[in-house]
């Protein structure tokens, strides 16, 4: 009687760590289209970026209400070598690459979802 009670409580265990095991090969393969989707774009040129290919950008925090994330460009816009056109997202005005554009975002609520102002042509209070 004893014996078949460890035995029971053996095969519950095992199948508890099967469960477990099934189940994170499973998450991280649904997580990974989306991450693939989710490509971060260069709202200047609109070009998606690889992994390691990264916004120039730098945050300000004004208080604890909003911060203000002014986007330079990335690797494709920014450089010397036949830079893709640039163009405000907002008044598709055609930037050089000395013009930014300003975002921000609310701390309290998600600090990554930036909302897009423009760039020094349609929003220069964002560039003061
Ligand atoms: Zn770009
Ligand atoms: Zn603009």
């Amino acid at each position: 009687m004893d014996t078949n009670y460890l035995y029971l409580i053996g095969a519950l265990a095992g199948i508890c760590a099967f469960l477990f095991w099934m189940l994170f090969p499973i998450q991280s393969a649904v997580q990974k289209p989306a991450e693939v989707r989710k490509k971060p774009r260069c709202p200047l040129c609109h070009t998606e970026l690889e992994k390691g290919e990264k916004l120039r950008s730098s945050v300000m925090e004004l208080g604890n209400v909003e911060v203000r994330t002014t986007i330079k460009g990335c690797p494709y816009c920014l450089t010397e070598k036949k830079p893709r056109k640039r163009t405000c997202p907002v008044c598709r005005a055609v930037l050089s690459q000395a013009q930014a554009l300003v975002a921000y975002s609310d701390p309290r609520q998600d600090r990554k979802s930036l909302s897009m102002r423009g760039c020094s042509l349609c929003y220069p209070q964002g560039f003061e």
